[in-house]
């Protein structure tokens, strides 16, 4: 029997009458078996989500000692969606004990998990399912990394014969036994990996969009929807800043061949995308699929003569980020020149003035620049190795914007090329090359 794992976003449980219209998704598909939830989102342009709520809350709490009313905010939300559903839930012992409990363990990621531990508990009410902890059969290992091995038989073994369960998503628990949560959007890796443990059919993932959009929504007004993009090409984009999806959620699913759905709540009637295994991918024939990006890198530039010749060049650079814990995005590189792509955010205290010095002794260059705030956009499609002209499309539609590319580096899978630009320019770049690919 085919079962699928469906996970609701944050906007999708934003409150009683967005969660009436769950219910009747998951009840109107008897192989909607295994929910994932998010902690509740916006309710409304402006609004705050439970999960920004709570870490507040810990805020309060580092710097007071004691929640000190911040918690009202979180029982608010609660209250209103347990209302508003009709429940006979005594949800107010739930928030009491949840309160005390964050104000004993005073820990950020376990503040945090609440939201979605509290969201869960609410919806297995709501639907008459199995509430099942992630704390008990999510876990990580030492280095912070996926358990997978033990999380996807303990998330099996939990199930088997359960016939409807919900799980809170965002956290499991650490290899020193307490609550653990992943990056933000995380919930979408847990959904990923119950699907995975359970050998899903189908990885349903509930938003408020109708699908993979070519470009974020909030820059192009109604981007054209994607239908079908291989694990590949979804991770580019992901990773580059369409965070309709977590970019790590590909893995537990793509191991195993689970295809994923995009869908929205709001519109259950439109199709949404299909994210497939690249062997089952059958390309659209369109040289893009989509455009990502995100702002705020910083470039180092590093010139020197004869630099290909000296063994050992690049390597002596890149020791002396590694020696600093930063981690670089691209290092496109010419003859005698490379460039360091780097997220400004993690240069910060000062780790830039030691880098510069530390690769000045390491290779003494004859010159070397710093170049801030740049923004970096992904075009990504399998088409573009394919046909002949894609980057002269690109370039022209960019330079046509009038807009100056700082950096270029073309991924040697030729699924992608990436450009740097000035963030000032970061929109208008993305229009263009939408203009240019999708107008
Ligand atoms: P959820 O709470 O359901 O996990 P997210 O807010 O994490 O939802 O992701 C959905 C949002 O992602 C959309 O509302 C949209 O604003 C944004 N987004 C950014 N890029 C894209 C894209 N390429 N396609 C679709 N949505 C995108
Ligand atoms: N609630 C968490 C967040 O806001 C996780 C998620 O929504 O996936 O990041
Ligand atoms: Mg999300």
């Amino acid at each position: 029997m085919s079962v699928k794992v469906c996970k609701f976003g944050g906007t999708s449980m934003a409150d009683g009458n967005v969660i009436k219209n769950v219910k009747k998704i998951i009840e109107s598909d008897s192989a909607r078996k295994f929910i994932v939830v998010s902690a509740p989102g916006k309710r409304y342009s402006g609004d705050v989500k439970v999960t920004d709520l709570l870490y507040a809350c810990h805020e309060k709490i580092m710097s007071e000692g004691s929640a000190n009313g911040s918690f009202s905010a979180v029982r608010a939300r609660y209250e209103n969606i347990v209302n508003e559903l009709g429940l006979n839930f005594d949800i107010n012992s739930v928030l009491d004990e949840t309160e005390k409990a964050i104000e004993r363990e005073c820990d950020e990621d376990f503040t945090a998990s609440r939201g979605e531990y509290l969201c869960a508990r609410i919806m297995a009410e709501a639907l008459g399912a199995k509430f099942i902890d992630a704390a008990d059969v999510i876990f990580f290992k030492e280095n912070g990394a996926l358990d997978g091995t033990r999380s996807y038989k303990a998330v099996a073994e939990a199930l088997s014969r359960v016939k409807l369960a919900v799980f809170p998503g965002f956290y499991g628990t650490g290899a020193n036994g307490k609550v653990k949560t992943f990056s933000r959007g995380g919930s979408d890796i847990s959904g990923a990996i119950v699907a995975r443990a359970v050998g899903a059919s189908l990885y349903e993932n509930w938003t408020d969009v109708s699908g993979f959009l070519a470009c974020d929504p909030r820059i192009v007004d109604s981007p054209k929807c994607i239908k079908t993009i291989s694990y590949k090409e979804l991770r580019e984009l992901s990773y580059m800043g369409a965070n309709v999806l977590h970019n790590e959620s590909i893995f537990p699913v793509r191991k195993a061949n689970i295809p994923v759905q995009i869908k929205n709540t709001f519109r259950p009637e439109d199709e949404g995308t299909s994210i497939l295994p690249t062997s089952r991918y059958i390309p659209s024939g369109k040289t893009v699929t989509g455009i990502a990006g995100k702002k705020n890198f910083t470039v180092i530039f590093i010139e020197k003569s004869l630099m290909n010749s000296e063994i050992g060049f690049i390597c002596k650079v890149l020791d002396v980020l590694a020696k600093e814990k930063v981690s670089i995005e691209h290092i496109p590189s010419g003859i005698d020149t490379m460039s360091l792509v780097i997220e400004s955010a993690e240069l910060d205290n000062f780790k830039l003035e030691r880098i510069l010095e530390g690769i000045k002794n390491a290779v003494e260059p004859d010159i070397i620049r710093v170049i801030e705030n740049i923004a970096l956009i992904a075009t990504v499609g399998h088409g573009m190795s394919s046909s002949v002209g894609t980057s002269a499309r690109l370039f022209n539609a960019i330079a046509s914007a009038k807009i100056n590319i700082k950096m270029i580096d073309q991924g040697s899978s030729e699924l992608n090329i990436i450009v740097g630009v000035k963030n000032d320019d970061y929109e208008k770049c993305i229009r263009a090359i939408y203009g240019e690919f999708f107008g």
